[in-house]
């Protein structure tokens, strides 16, 4: 018998056959990543429906040398979901993983399955007059493995942080099918490392993470959301200043986007409008959110505020959404980006960050000196100012070809927005991870001593390169 029939005789008697499959038509779906630049193939997809089936099949494919790609919502946005094109992987979903075991007010804690997507724990959260601090726009497909393993951000971050903050304990598969598992934590715990950190953000490098305590916070009473318009990126950075001054205990959310953005999301998504009447060439989201304590006196508080910027000159047009629906219309602007973007042809799409107090002046020096270099693109930046985090997308001059204006003219673009990222003290991924997409841009600028870490780490933990290979970690110079 071939060695991969025995391979998939013994997985088959161990996933049954809603665990494992070989067919075409059901894999096909997980095999592009979502913005669609990277396909590959795979063996089979597995989906293992607990920790303990999982380590037995690690301990398999080990045995019969076979890589395995970890899959939650396939929401990612740097390909580290995919698999390569050989096709000797293993994809590993953990959809089915999607239990919530425990969830208390009491203590404010939920503990989940890895394939629980975000939504559902939003929902689940809200049931018991809770709340789960983060969100994005992939929150309907993206799950918390998923968001553990990239230690997603969102427009949550501002108040509440990453992932890496809400997570209170862990469990997941290690590459030799022992289970970690962190998952009772406690307030005080000195035995050393704290190894559920080197999991979060290891993208599937390190270990398969199968389930998570996270922290709850007591559900918001009210929320005030409001658009704004502006002349410059730099007079957000000014109006999130006199924001964080004025109402910092209620500030929630602060994004901006420019006008080109929002033309491409109202082009985009039916059923849009722009909420102010004259254009503006740049807009900031708005959002001050307030709990039962704060909830009588947030209006008076929005309005100071307001009234207090307008007095210093920092806005002069602004709306408020008078109600939840309008509230959730200005957020589907923002939510809608990505796929606004997605629609409008190839695309160069960069995740950076920069010390906060020097993002705006960044934006307003890269936009232009990127369209100058690389006459016909267009240049845009949008997102988390606050957090010094913009996502940097330069568009294709018209005409370009997908696939082909990537590979040529677009790693170009991308070495640029690099190379000036790292000049001005940044970082090249600031939520999205390395996946396939940056991983020889790291090699190119991680710092000789991080990449040493980064490196040595990995081969302790997956000395037979098994978990995801080919993503985050660099190649070992020639
Ligand atoms: P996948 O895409 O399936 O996988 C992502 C990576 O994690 C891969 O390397 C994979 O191998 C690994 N992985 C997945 N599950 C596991 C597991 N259980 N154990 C180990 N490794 C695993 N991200 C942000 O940070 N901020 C945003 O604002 C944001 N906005 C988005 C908006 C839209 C419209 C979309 C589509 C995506 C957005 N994202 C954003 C990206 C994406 O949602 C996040 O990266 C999310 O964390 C990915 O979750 P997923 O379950 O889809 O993971």
């Amino acid at each position: 018998m071939a060695r991969s029939d025995e391979f998939f005789e013994q997985a088959s008697a161990l996933l049954g056959t809603r665990g494992l499959t070989v067919d075409e038509d059901l894999l096909e779906p997980w095999l592009t990543d979502w913005r669609g630049r990277y396909t590959g193939r795979a063996i089979a997809l597995a989906q293992p429906e607990n920790a303990g089936d999982l380590s037995k099949l690690v301990n398999l494919c080990a045995h019969f040398g076979i890589p395995i790609v970890p899959q939650g919502g396939n929401s990612g946005m740097s390909g580290g979901a995919t698999p390569d094109a050989s096709g000797d992987a293993l994809l590993l979903s953990t959809r089915r993983m999607d239990t919530i075991q425990s969830i208390e007010s009491g203590s404010s804690q939920v503990t989940c399955g890895a394939g629980v997507i975000l939504q559902s724990l939003h929902e689940a959260a809200e049931e018991k007059g809770m709340r789960f601090p983060l969100t994005l726009g992939g929150k309907g497909s993206a799950t918390i493995g998923g968001l553990i393993s990239t230690n997603a951000g969102g427009t949550q971050v501002l108040r509440h942080g990453t992932m890496r903050a809400q997570i209170l304990g862990l469990q997941a598969v290690m590459a030799n099918g022992e289970i970690f598992d962190s998952l009772t934590p406690l307030k005080k715990d000195n035995r050393g490392f704290d190894l559920k950190q080197l999991l979060i953000g290891s993208e599937g490098t390190l270990g398969i993470v199968t389930a998570a305590t996270l922290r709850l916070l007591p559900a918001l009473a009210t929320r005030r959301v409001m658009f704004v318009g502006l002349d410059r990126i730099t007079g957000a950075r000014s109006l999130l200043l006199h924001a964080q001054r004025e109402v910092p205990d209620l500030l929630e959310g602060f994004e901006v986007m420019p006008r080109h953005t929002l033309e491409s999301v109202l082009a985009h998504h039916p059923g849009t409008r722009d909420p102010l009447s004259a254009a503006h060439d740049w807009y900031a989201l708005i959002e001050l959110a307030a709990d039962e304590a704060g909830r009588d006196r947030i209006d008076a508080r929005t309005e100071a505020f307001l009234s207090g910027a307008l007095e210093s000159e920092l806005l002069s047009d602004a709306t408020i959404a008078a109600n939840e629906t309008q509230a959730e219309a200005l957020w589907h602007l923002r939510d809608g980006i990505s796929a606004a973007e997605r629609a409008l042809g190839p695309a160069m799409q960069h995740d950076i960050s920069v010390p906060v107090e020097k993002m705006a002046e960044f934006v307003e020096y890269a936009q232009p000196e990127m369209e100058r270099c690389f006459p016909g693109t267009t240049a845009v930046a949008f997102g988390h100012l606050g957090d010094g985090n913009v996502h940097f997308h330069v568009l294709a001059p018209s005409g370009a070809v997908r696939g082909e204006w990537e590979e040529g003219q677009g790693a170009a673009i991308s070495r640029k927005v690099h190379d000036l990222v790292t000049e001005w003290g940044g970082s090249i991924s600031a939520e999205h991870g390395i996946g396939q997409m940056k991983r020889s841009e790291l090699g190119r600028l991680g710092d000789p001593a991080s990449l040493f870490i980064l490196r040595s780490v990995k081969k302790a933990l997956d000395p037979n390169g098994l978990l995801n290979p080919g993503k985050l970690v660099p190649a070992e110079p020639a």
